[in-house]
Formats: structure tokens, C-alpha cells, sequence
């Protein structure tokens, strides 16, 4: 996994891919090559060059407003940036929305559970019979991500559900699908303490099955158990590396943007 320095995060972002022969077997990513994004004359994100390779983790981690959600956006294809581009395997795909993204291998659980209601677990996590999927596979990810089978695959999804109950089936949703790159927007928020013990299943199981997980978080805990990380503030990409090392850094500068003041 680590035989070339810029396997994890490197500035590299390859468009080309007859050009760039020689990185053919490790073009599998996603980039985000110097994006920005404003709305009503305010610059929410500036310059951000970030690279997701296939089958690695990583965190996107910054303080609240720091632009992170808006970056899980982008990613997904639910906001168009107003500058730079995104691509996925040396292709753009800056212009595709959330379908054609979703087509493509890219799925995301938002910060907000979801609110699908009158349907019951089993058919959520189906997709209505769509996926064929056997009831002990809905078993597995069901007690992996800490519910009780017996207890949840048959109830419906309504308002009895906790937040943080809506959050663990979405999780598990996602497993069942195995996408190739998995966006997680704070799925520690609203779980109880157990979050980082579920947060080392979920990277294990998603190492497992080859997805690239790309976690959104503003806990420095959580950040720390993917392989690389991005440190976002106030709309800047401030440091990246493996996720050890930014991690040090956000606790250092208390996950302060130092970098804010005076800077161009
Ligand atoms: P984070 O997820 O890191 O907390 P967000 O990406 O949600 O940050 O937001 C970054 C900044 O952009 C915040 O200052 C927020 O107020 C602003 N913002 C987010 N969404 C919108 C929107 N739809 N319209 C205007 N401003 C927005
Ligand atoms: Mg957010």
C-alpha cells in the first residue's frame, strides 16, 4: 500500500490517463482539484486539493463551519463548485449530479439522518427488494453497526426511531450497497459513546470490501483511526497527511486557524 510516497494524499490528480501511463494502476481516485465555492458573494470554500485514493480511508476534519459539509457536497454532486474540478478517475465529473455520482460508485450518509418514513428497516436497507440481499446479510450489518436484528429489521422507520438509531441504519445502508467511495458526514454525531469503537467496524468492514471511506468529523478521536486526514478551516485546506500526524497538529493550534490572520 505504501510503496510510493504519493499514495495516500499527493497533490497528483491525473486527468489523462493515456498521459500518464505509468500511474495507470494507481489512477483509481477521487480529486478535488482547486475548488472553490461561493454563494451570495461569499466564499465558503477556497483552493481545496484533495485526493482520495481507491481502498484507503480518510478524515476531513475542521471545526464547525469550517466548510467540511459543503466539501461532502461537491463530492456527491448535490453542489456544483464555482471554481476548480472534480474528478474520478482521471475524468471530470464536476458537471454530474447526485444520480449519475451515485451510478458512478459514490454514496454518502448525510449530517442529518434520513427521513424516510413508513418504510419498514429491512425494506430501507433493501432498497425495496432491489439489492438482493439475504436476511442474514441484513443480520450481519445490522449487528455490526450495534442494532439488535430481532429488534430493528422488521420496525418501521417513523418518529420512534432516535436520531442516532436513523443514523446507525443509514450506516449499515451503506455497507449493504459496498459503494466504491463511501461519504460520511459526522456519523459520530448523536451516537453515544461507543462512536468510536462503531467507527473502527465500519472502516474495517469498508477495508474489507475495497470502499474508500471519506469521514467527515470535527473530533480529533475519530479522525485519527482513518489512514490519512485533512485538516479544513474556515474554508482551507490547512494541513493533510496521515492522519497521526494531522491530528498532532489540529490538537497543537487547538484546531485554530492560525493561518487565517493576515494570510492572502
Ligand atoms: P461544516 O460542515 O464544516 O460545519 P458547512 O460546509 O456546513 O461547514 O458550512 C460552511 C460555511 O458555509 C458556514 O459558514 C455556513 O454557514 C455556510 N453555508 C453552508 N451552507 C450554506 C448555504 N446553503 N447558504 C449559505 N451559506 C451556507
Ligand atoms: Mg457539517
Amino acid at each position: 500500500m505504501f510503496l510510493f510516497p504519493t499514495v495516500g494524499f499527493g497533490q497528483f490528480c491525473p486527468e489523462n490517463l493515456k498521459t500518464y501511463s505509468y500511474e495507470n494502476f494507481l489512477i483509481k481516485m477521487l480529486c478535488l482539484r482547486n475548488v472553490g465555492y461561493s454563494k451570495d458573494g461569499r466564499t465558503i470554500l477556497r483552493s481545496i486539493n484533495m485526493t482520495f485514493r481507491e481502498g484507503m480511508s480518510y478524515s476531513i476534519l475542521g471545526p464547525n463551519g469550517a466548510g467540511k459539509s459543503t466539501i461532502a457536497r461537491i463530492l456527491m454532486g448535490e453542489l456544483t463548485p464555482t471554481e476548480g474540478q472534480v474528478l474520478l478517475d482521471g475524468k471530470e465529473v464536476t458537471g454530474l449530479g447526485v444520480t449519475e455520482r451515485t451510478r458512478r460508485g459514490i454514496s454518502m450518509t448525510w449530517q442529518e439522518p434520513a427521513r424516510y418514513e413508513g418504510i419498514r428497516v429491512r425494506e430501507y436497507l433493501t432498497l425495496g427488494g432491489k439489492l438482493k440481499i439475504g436476511e442474514d446479510e441484513i443480520r450481519d450489518v445490522l449487528e455490526l453497526i450495534g442494532l439488535s436484528y430481532e429488534f430493528y429489521a422488521g420496525r418501521f422507520i417513523d418518529k420512534s426511531l432516535s436520531g442516532g438509531e436513523r443514523k446507525r441504519i443509514e450506516l449499515a445502508s451503506l455497507l449493504l450497497l459496498r459503494p466504491r467511495y463511501a461519504i460520511l458526514d459526522e456519523p459520530d454525531s448523536g451516537l453515544d459513546i461507543t462512536a468510536g469503537e462503531l467507527i473502527e467496524k465500519l472502516l474495517a468492514r469498508f477495508r474489507k470490501t475495497g470502499t474508500t471511506v471519506i469521514l467527515i468529523t470535527h473530533h480529533e478521536e475519530i479522525a485519527e483511526k482513518t489512514d490519512f486526514a485533512y485538516f479544513v478551516c474556515a474554508g482551507r485546506l490547512v494541513k493533510k497527511g496521515f492522519s497521526r500526524e494531522v491530528v498532532d497538529y489540529y490538537r497543537k493550534t487547538c484546531g485554530r486557524c492560525l493561518f487565517v490572520e493576515g494570510s492572502p
